[in-house]
């Protein structure tokens, strides 16, 4: 059953949409629940005492508030004077001052609270956690796997498993719980999440550790494997001779009828395809070469065939190994656009430190990377898969390397004291929100005043 959440719109929600928050923490947030405030807070540095000092209206956008000064004083609202029972529309990262000076006064962020929209439109669903299990170990799937063309699901380790034992016997492999014919099985990132949160709710359906383990020890679906069918490969087999070099037309890659490095695909071999030229390519073990981006965990082409000598033919796509290979032998010449989260003043700040050093910014990455290879820098944060095994050495795709520089270039941009930034970007305050910020992305002066590449000293 699906329901929709509660939409509360601009009506008053009983939750906080907004806050007032103070610079120095001796003093509390200040919540604000209804449509129209009326603020009652300290103002002034010297004394606790609170005062009803100003009006904040909640505008129907839900990005934005009007503020109106209800004090007899001037107040400040990003830098400029607000008169006694003047109005003035303020934003989510507005700074607002109490008072007429920066002096004796308090400083205070607005904010409106990022989830509310969010979760105003999120979907709740409710779903019987029997309908989220393993028909061969009837559990909640762990890792779980869907087949193709049927669409049932399983653990990855226990359908690994009945794979590897299918091959051994039978010529196609059959669905474990519908016996239709498999052609292609991957993992369901969708499905996970939702086996995650039902665990969440109830614990008690957990697989035991040693269970865990077993199942991962099996698992051997990592990205998208293409499974031939038995049927379709006899009718290939009795067209053309098993010795003779068939025109690959209908084989789905260029090892499947011609030998090449001491090993020819047969009827159980199962295919990799290639997320970069959607090629082809058996999936092997212990080929030696690496046939997955230890960072996403897709299969890419472009090493296998390399190390094998074939390049690309009109009969089958083959990448060249460009588009994956060793972190060490990429090159740059140019910020990714993933970096300091988008934001483009910040990377325009990167850049032109950089050039202020004389240095090039293959040369920053060069050094980066190498402070990374021996393990100086906190890999926690990265978003890349297996961050903890990843080396110079390590074949990543393009995406992922990326991913890498853009983590490096925080790191180089927070190791330059401040002194040495441009002049106007290093008398700027850190936003309170750091990197994680959201009011980066879609206010341009706020993105300007403020620097970003920084930890989040609040909020979530
Ligand atoms: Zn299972
Ligand atoms: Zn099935
Ligand atoms: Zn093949
Ligand atoms: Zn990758
Ligand atoms: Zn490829
Ligand atoms: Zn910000």
């Amino acid at each position: 059953m699906v329901e929709s959440g509660e939409c509360s719109g601009a009506k008053p929600s009983g939750e906080v949409w907004a806050g007032l928050v103070p610079l120095d923490s001796r003093y509390s947030d200040v919540e604000i629940i209804s449509n129209e405030s009326v603020i009652s807070s300290e103002i002034s540095t010297s004394s606790f005492d609170k005062h009803n000092w100003c009006k904040i209206i909640r505008n129907s956008d839900s990005c934005s508030a009007s503020i109106k000064n209800k004090s007899p004083n001037t107040i400040l609202v990003d830098e400029a004077a607000v008169l006694s029972q003047e109005t003035v529309v303020i934003k989510d990262g507005s700074e607002v001052i109490s008072g007429p000076d920066r002096e004796g006064f308090l400083r205070y962020r607005f904010n409106i609270m990022p989830s509310l929209e969010i979760s105003q439109k999120k979907l709740k669903i409710y779903m019987d956690a029997g309908h989220a299990k393993c028909s061969i170990c009837l559990n909640i799937w762990h890792d779980v796997v869907t087949v193709a063309p049927c669409l049932h699901n399983f653990c990855n380790g226990c359908f690994s498993e009945w794979l590897r034992r299918s091959q051994e016997k039978h010529s196609s492999v059959l669905c474990p719980q519908c016996r239709a014919v498999v052609q292609f099985v991957g993992r369901n990132h969708f499905l996970h999440n939702i086996a995650e949160e039902i665990l969440e709710v109830d614990s008690s359906l957990r697989h035991s550790n040693e269970d865990i383990a077993l199942l991962d020890s099996y698992a051997s679906v990592r990205s998208n494997l293409i499974i031939q069918s038995g049927k379709m490969h006899r009718r290939k087999r009795a067209r053309s001779p098993v010795d003779g070099h068939s025109d690959g037309l209908d084989l789905p890659c260029p090892q499947c009828g011609t030998e090449s490095g001491g090993f020819r695909c047969n009827h159980n071999t199962v295919h990799l395809q290639c997320q970069a030229c959607g090629g082809m390519m058996p999936s092997r073990m212990g080929a030696g070469v690496p046939q997955h981006c230890l960072g996403c965990d897709r299969a890419f082409c472009g090493a296998y065939w390399h190390a094998l000598g074939i390049m690309t033919s009109n009969s089958y796509p083959v990448c060249s190994p460009e588009t994956f290979r060793p972190i060490s032998e990429y090159s740059i010449s140019r910020i990714p656009v993933s970096a300091h989260e988008e934001n483009q003043h910040e990377q325009n700040i990167t850049e032109s430190c950089i050039r202020q050093m004389g240095r090039t910014l293959q040369d920053v990455v060069a050094e980066w990377i190498a402070k990374f290879n021996s393990r100086e820098i906190d890999r926690t944060s990265t978003t890349l898969n297996h961050a903890e095994i990843i080396t110079a050495n390590t074949h990543v795709c393009s995406d992922c390397y990326d991913k890498l520089v853009s983590f490096l270039l925080y790191w180089f941009r927070i190791s330059i004291p401040k002194y040495c930034l441009p002049p106007d970007s290093s008398r700027r305050e850190d936003c309170w929100y750091g990197y994680a910020c959201r009011t980066q992305h879609h206010n341009e002066e706020h993105a300007r005043k403020r620097n970003h590449v920084c930890r989040p000293t609040r909020g979530s």
